[in-house]
């Protein structure tokens, strides 16, 4: 089974040619496909080509969604999709007042075994696809209801999976989701967070992805971060803060670190302090989250005072830093609450 999500325009065109196919039906099915279309949908696509499609293996969309959790909260939605090959993954569609914001996910599992994260708790079962990772994007846009206009607007790479440990695949979908000829997002709105994998840093500089660069943080010193993220002894802190820079030299793009605040772990005034004389010069900010629960974890978040006077004690100190909304944590579509396995409500 070969997915045409997965291709770009040019590859597009070349299997509509190799089937014998006019040059223009290319543009037609790629824009169907970019629509969320199933092949019984392109309406003005022949059948005998469709036929065609079909004989030498392909299916035109590579998930679907199986369910849909809407948050009483804040309007958050949570969507379940099942892949072609029957596994199951999350992501989320968050409603700001700038637009809408849709957390992808890169991996089935992760192997990176964070220690507050739900999604590498089975380990990684394997990498998606770039035609999968579009794939959400495009299915969350038909779900709301959108043809001319996109109902997503911004892109953060934040769900299961380390981006970054999936980067060939992770920049194909960066490519087909900013392709003119296709959903057209802009470098400009998507995030890409990464626990830190230092040389596919540079990489990511090198080959010119000009986007927003967040750092899984969540501890100022080495020994610290090694308690909930194992990644820290291949990768330790001072390399992530070279990469950083190199990547901000490169792109000119400020980078953002994500620092979710463990109860008597990073929430103490000692960490504030490391923090402020780690960060020191680099254009960043910091994102404080409350660490979001996760039952399999046992981990506790720190209280909101606590987050206040920690990010007080940052900006009192020139780092920029906001404390990230949460969103969704009743339908655990919050950050690390991404799973493999489809809870139901009763579990
Ligand atoms: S936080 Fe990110 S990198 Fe860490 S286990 Fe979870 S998905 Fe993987």
């Amino acid at each position: 089974m070969k997915q045409l999500l997965d291709y770009n325009y040019e590859e597009i065109e070349k299997i509509v040619l190799d089937l014998g196919e006019k040059k223009f039906r290319a543009k037609q099915l790629f824009e169907w496909l970019n629509k969320g279309a199933e092949f019984n949908e392109m309406k003005n696509l022949p059948a005998s080509f469709i036929k065609k499609l079909e004989d030498e293996g392909y299916v035109a969309q590579a998930i679907h969604i199986k369910d849909v959790l809407e948050s009483k909260l804040d309007g958050t939605k949570k969507y379940i999709y099942e892949l072609n090959d029957g596994n199951i993954i999350e992501g989320v569609l968050m409603k700001y007042k700038y637009g809408n914001t849709i957390c992808v996910s890169t991996q089935v599992g992760c192997r990176m075994n964070c220690a507050f994260c739900a999604s590498g708790l089975d380990g990684l079962i394997r990498n998606l696809t770039p035609g999968e990772i579009l794939g959400q994007v495009i299915a969350v846009n038909k779900d709301n209801k959108v043809d001319k206009e996109r109902a997503i607007t911004n892109i953060v790479l934040m769900g299961s999976g380390e981006p970054l440990d999936n980067y060939d695949n992770v920049t194909k979908f960066l490519d087909l989701v900013n392709a003119e000829e296709g959903l057209n997002i802009s470098m400009r709105n998507i995030s890409l967070s990464t626990c830190g994998l230092c040389d596919k840093i540079y990489k990511l500089a090198d080959d010119g992805y000009n986007l927003t660069l967040t750092i899984s943080l969540h501890a100022p010193t080495n020994a610290q971060r090694l308690q909930t993220m194992p990644v820290t002894k291949k990768y330790p802190i001072e390399e992530i803060i070279k990469a950083v820079k190199y990547y901000f030299d490169k792109t000119g793009r400020r980078i953002v670190f994500e620092y979710a605040m463990i109860e008597g772990q990073n929430d103490t005034l000692e960490s504030s302090k490391a923090l402020v004389a780690l960060l020191k010069g680099l254009t960043c900010h910091v994102n404080v989250i409350p660490l979001n629960y996760v039952k399999e974890r046992g981990l506790k978040g720190t209280n909101m005072d606590s987050i206040k006077n920690f990010i007080k004690y940052l900006e009192d100190h020139k780092i920029s830093a906001t404390k990230r909304r949460t969103m969704g944590a009743d339908i655990e579509g919050a950050c690390g609450q991404l799973r493999r396995k489809y809870l139901n409500k009763d579990e």
